[in-house]
């Protein structure tokens, strides 16, 4: 089923050896519900798959604490627990997990070819992308400080623990409009802090949250730090008109700062030969994880700028694994 091993064309391809390559049927980059959901498709319909976790073993919710929106966990579930449990059921069914981080990817081939550590030549006859997207946050001390206090970049994840309380989105996009109109029908009053005079959201967005009582956009606003006891949050300090004549310190008593300044999804590597949006997010043919390229499915928040939740990436997922499967089928028969 698969060519032998063509030595010249590896050492044509730079500093890679003949032993650093390896011949895999199915490759999977990205450790996350959508990688992990993926592996256990791929290994039960006889794949193979060999999996590389990536800096974040687990992905993401080894972030967080309380996980209660995904099913099957009734009395609610921690990050990690859960994502330790996703990887249990993965390997029982034979996938290879293991470290590394994909750092170079070339698919202009028949056989897609991705390097692991600038140093491991993998050669995948099929290749499920699952890499995910990371929250921008603003870079300040007091965000890491608060982590797991009152921080957090996803207020459909994370809102329900303020039912009821003052809480602070940052950013003036249709994000961060989402993001407050969620909160205004959970939390006592939502304060969104926006640096300029106008919102980027488009104008539907925009006039909803300014029709919306209990949302307070403080205009011309930057987040200077959070002060709180115990490393929970209690407030936040601002900065009015900064740089500017007027410019004035603001505190705000707040419990939850959401940040909804954007995502970057993590797809850089690959953007030399797949189609993506304006901001990196892989694009795929609607109803199905397959790319541009044949051969090469993208799932999960690498490619889904709407959803972002374990439960979509982990059924997006399943569809690559399935198309992975589909393709190999179709290619060897
Ligand atoms: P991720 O979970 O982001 O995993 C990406 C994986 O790719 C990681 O393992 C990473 O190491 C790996 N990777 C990246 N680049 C490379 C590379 N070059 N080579 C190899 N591997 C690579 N969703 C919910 O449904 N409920 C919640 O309660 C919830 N809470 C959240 C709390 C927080 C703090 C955060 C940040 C998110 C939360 N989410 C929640 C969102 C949820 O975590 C994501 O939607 C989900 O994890 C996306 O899964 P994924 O598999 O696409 O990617
Ligand atoms: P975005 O459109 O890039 O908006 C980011 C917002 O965060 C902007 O208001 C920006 O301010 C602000 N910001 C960025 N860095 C900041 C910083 N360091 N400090 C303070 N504020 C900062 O990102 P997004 O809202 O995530 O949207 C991304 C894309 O998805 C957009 O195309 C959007 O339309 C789309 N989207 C659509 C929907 C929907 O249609 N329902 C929902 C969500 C997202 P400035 O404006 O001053 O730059």
């Amino acid at each position: 089923m698969f060519k032998p091993l063509d030595i010249k064309e590896k050492e044509e391809t730079g500093s890679t050896t003949p032993s650093d390559v390896e011949r895999v049927k199915c490759l999977i980059i990205g450790s996350g519900p959508a990688g992990y959901t993926a592996a256990v498709y791929a290994a039960r319909a006889n794949l193979n798959p060999v999996m590389y976790e990536g800096l974040q073993p687990g992905g993401q919710l080894t972030t967080t604490t309380e996980v209660e929106n995904y099913p099957g966990y009734p009395e609610g579930v921690t990050g990690p627990v859960m994502m330790e449990d996703f990887k249990k059921q993965a390997e029982r069914f034979g996938t290879d997990v293991r470290w590394g981080m994909a750092t170079k990817a070339d698919f202009s081939g028949n056989i897609h070819k991705v390097w692991i550590d600038d140093k491991k030549l993998i050669e995948a006859e099929s290749v499920i992308i699952a890499t995910g997207a990371t929250a921008k946050y603003l870079g300040i001390e007091d965000e890491k400080k608060y982590a797991g206090g009152g921080v957090s970049a996803c207020a459909t994840c994370d809102g329900f623990f303020y039912r009821g309380k003052d809480v602070a989105v940052v950013g003036g996009g249709d994000t961060a409009c989402e993001e407050a109109l969620y909160l205004s029908g959970l939390c006592k009053k939502v304060y969104m802090i926006v640096r300029r005079d106008v919102l980027r959201a488009s104008r539907v967005m925009a006039e909803r949250v300014k029709k919306t009582p209990n949302i307070e956009i403080l205009w011309k606003h930057q987040t200077k730090g959070l002060f709180g006891e115990n490393g929970v949050v209690e407030g936040a300090t601002l900065v009015k008109n900064k740089s500017e004549e007027g410019e004035e310190e603001v505190k705000i008593k707040i419990d939850g700062f959401f940040l909804a300044i954007g995502h970057k999804p993590n797809s850089d590597i690959f953007k030399n030969f797949l189609e993506s949006d304006s901001v990196g997010y892989i694009k795929t043919i609607p109803g199905t994880s397959k790319t541009n390229i044949p051969g090469v499915f993208a799932c999960g928040d690498v490619q889904d700028s709407v959803y972002r939740q374990a439960v979509t990436a982990a059924g997006t997922g399943c569809m690559a694994a399935m198309d992975a499967e589909r393709y190999l089928s179709e290619k060897n028969s």
